[in-house]
């Protein structure tokens, strides 16, 4: 499985587009791997996880085609992670052929919901309906896409709404945990969890240094506890690749800073347009 970090910031970006705050200058003037934006993430260059603001610009930088693409996972409605008003590009006139190869997203009721609203209030298109569709997915029910067996995990995000996280196996048997938004799993999911053999771990560390433990977020000493935890139950062990993403400003570390404070936990510290294959 070939994973492609598209974008590694909360969902302010970083530097954060309003924000003067120290660590957004401090961003700006190191640049580089401190330039993130919206989260967002290519498997396999065919399974998009979110489709966040930041879609268009991923696909120039990275210089991708997504008119192949026809499945996009969603883990929640947060406008980091889903910009429905976007969908209705992959239609007439925006995109030409848009009806000859349907793309099918797959989210929580709310973003259901927003797919709706979009439908109804904002498609200017003449087909969106022809070609893009939506399936309403919940926690604990897999669901199976050509290459791919993924089952929705529970998040501790937003109550608001059923945040997800993914167990995503290929057709080797491969086996992705994509766990951002979240803090610290809720029981459910751990149990979910039990017997697990994974390949690769990418974590959700917005709060960075802050220690912060009981939140929708999870920072560093969160991500240590559940690797600790995830050793304890056999579903990896030390050659495991654990990736951390999902920067925020307000976690308070740059890209190095991050790789010197992890140096002995052997996280890989994810950046805009990185890859990694297992
Ligand atoms: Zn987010
Ligand atoms: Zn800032
Ligand atoms: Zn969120």
């Amino acid at each position: 499985m070939k994973l492609h970090y598209l974008g590694t910031a909360a969902a302010e970006g970083w530097p954060a587009m309003f924000c003067d705050c120290i660590n957004c200058q401090r961003a700006r003037e190191a640049k580089g791997k401190n330039y993130r934006s919206r989260p967002q993430m290519l498997i396999d260059k065919k399974l998009l996880v979110d489709f966040g603001p930041d879609t268009f610009y991923h696909m120039m930088k990275y210089d991708l085609d997504f008119s192949g693409i026809r499945h996009v996972i969603l883990t929640h409605s947060h406008t980091d992670h889903f910009y429905s008003t976007e969908l209705i590009l992959r239609a007439f006139p925006y995109a030409l052929h848009g009806n000859q190869g349907k793309m099918t997203v797959y989210g929580n009721e709310k973003c259901h919901w927003m797919f709706l609203r979009t439908l109804e209030v904002e498609d200017d298109s003449a087909n969106m309906r022809d070609c893009v569709g939506f399936e309403e997915i919940r926690a604990f029910v897999p669901f199976e896409i050509p290459g791919y067996h993924i089952t929705p995990l529970h998040a501790v995000h937003d109550p608001k709404e059923e945040c997800l996280i993914y167990l995503i196996r290929d057709e080797e048997g491969k086996t992705l945990l994509y766990a951002n938004d979240t803090g610290v799993f809720p029981e459910d999911t751990w149990q979910a969890l039990e017997g697990i053999k994974l390949d690769c771990v990418s974590l959700d560390c917005t709060l960075g240094k802050d220690p912060t433990m009981e939140s929708g977020h999870m920072g560093l000493q969160a991500n240590r506890s559940v690797v600790e935890k995830l050793k304890k139950m056999d579903c990896i062990d030390d050659r495991t690749p654990v990736v951390l993403t999902h920067f925020s400003h307000n976690g308070g570390l740059l890209h190095e800073e991050l790789e010197d404070a992890t140096r002995k936990d052997d996280f890989l510290i994810a950046y805009d347009g990185m890859v990694l294959e297992f």
